[in-house]
């Protein structure tokens, strides 16, 4: 056998099935994408726009902020809204510090969501931590919700850290700080979701989530609770900061855990810019599921990044133009055209690997180079079909590309 198979995707790590308000998490499902507003729910205006428009990026479920009595009381408002809007997606409720009392103050909130993140690194302090935390488990139990429990090393169990700490000083250091750290949490996540079960929570009503904001640091993380535990398993780097570095470190940190077949929800957490699209987020998720072949979603344009060989902007302005002629149309097409989501386009410079990627394409162009004859052959189904000549190449191959995914 070739040694080449090695490298090919990890099968997806066993996994209890969750299922969150009619999407399923984990036990083999496809690898779900979600998200989180960034606008204070009990803005219920502002929120329901922001759901709304995650929702329609693609978002298949997406997480709210629930962190007073203004907010939770918005929370049912917000569900009647979404379903008045024709939008059932399912809600997450992020809580922390008082989830408990919230949950228990606002019994239309508890049964709006659809699931519950607990992090048990500030669910209570002291002597309060582990009734607190059992409170909101008895709630998801009475409204038959999932939670996630949620860590986060930003606001890690310090009492948990301190024993482990404390342990590994008494062996003698077999562990480095960045070793107890880690173990730290993949232990909060565990013993956080044995304690849930023991008060009764079932195991296909638990995700787990392990967040860091290092690479390595996620990798190693993750790693080590998928083989601790069969839980569904929410991937995300927190904190994965601005532009290009945040979906860098993301992609990077995901896709690796994804190829070992670890992960069965994902979020991409970018820092938007200021008044920036919240929904680049869900683009990215989804975009990232696309390239390592797990998902589909909408048809994916190949272009060649251009170089000497082209001095015009004519095969860059055309592979923009598709692109976004595919995201304006994807609504209608994913309707009416089941299965268009797979479909490949190619949009190249020059003859040098214009033909060759164009017939790896379901509809591919070679734009002409400097310097080669005026004319664009055009290729479908992996056979050369035409050649576009003339001033209008970029219009004619948008028209045939809309031809070919209508027909
Ligand atoms: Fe350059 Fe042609 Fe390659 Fe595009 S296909 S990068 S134009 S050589």
């Amino acid at each position: 056998m070739s040694a080449a198979f090695d490298f090919d995707p990890q099968p997806r790590r066993a996994s209890v099935a969750v299922d969150v308000g009619g999407v399923i998490v984990g036990g083999g499902a496809p690898v779900v994408v979600q998200s989180m507003t960034n606008t204070d729910t009990a803005d219920i205006d502002g929120t329901v726009a922001q759901v709304a428009a995650l929702h329609k990026a693609g978002s298949e479920l997406v997480r709210i902020t629930v962190d007073r009595d203004e907010s939770a009381a918005a929370v049912p408002k917000i569900r009647d809204r979404l379903e008045r809007l024709g939008l059932d997606v399912p809600l997450v409720g992020d809580f922390h510090y008082i989830g408990h009392k919230l949950l228990a103050d606002h019994p239309a909130c508890a049964e709006a969501l659809a699931k519950y993140r607990i992090n048990p690194g500030n669910v209570g302090f002291k002597d309060k931590k582990d009734k607190q935390f059992a409170e909101i488990v008895e709630m998801a139990i009475r409204y038959d919700k999932p939670v996630r429990i949620g860590v986060n090393w930003g606001s890690l169990d310090q009492e948990l850290l301190t024993r482990l700490m404390d342990e590994n000083q008494a062996n003698g250091f077999p562990l480095t700080a960045q070793q107890v750290t880690r173990e730290t949490i993949v232990q909060s996540a565990l013993l956080s979701a044995e304690l849930a079960e023991d008060i009764g929570l079932p195991r296909n009503r638990i995700i787990l989530s392990a967040k860091v904001s290092g690479v390595q640091d996620l990798i190693a993380v993750y790693a080590m609770l998928s083989t601790r535990s069969d839980h569904a398993l929410h991937l995300g780097l927190t904190e994965a900061g601005m532009g290009t570095k945040g979906i860098v470190a993301s992609s990077a940190s995901l896709g690796i855990l994804m190829q070992q077949g670890i992960g069965d929800t994902i979020r991409i957490s970018l820092t938007p810019e200021p008044g920036g699209d919240r929904t680049r987020e869900v683009q990215v998720a989804q975009e990232l599921l696309q390239v390592m072949g797990f998902r589909q979603f909408i048809p994916v344009v190949a272009a060649c990044p251009g170089c000497g060989r082209t001095t015009s902007t004519v095969f860059q302005e055309l592979a923009q133009k598709i692109q976004d002629d595919i995201r304006r149309n994807m609504p209608v097409w994913r309707e009416k055209y089941p299965g268009v989501e797979g479909l490949k386009v190619a949009v190249m410079g020059c003859i040098v690997n214009g033909p060759g990627e164009s017939k790896h394409a379901d509809i591919g162009i070679s734009l002409p180079g400097t310097g080669e004859t005026p004319a664009a052959p055009v290729f479908i189904d992996g056979q050369k079909a035409m050649t576009l000549r003339g001033p209008n190449i970029a219009g004619d191959f948008e028209t045939l590309v809309s031809d070919y995914i209508e027909k």
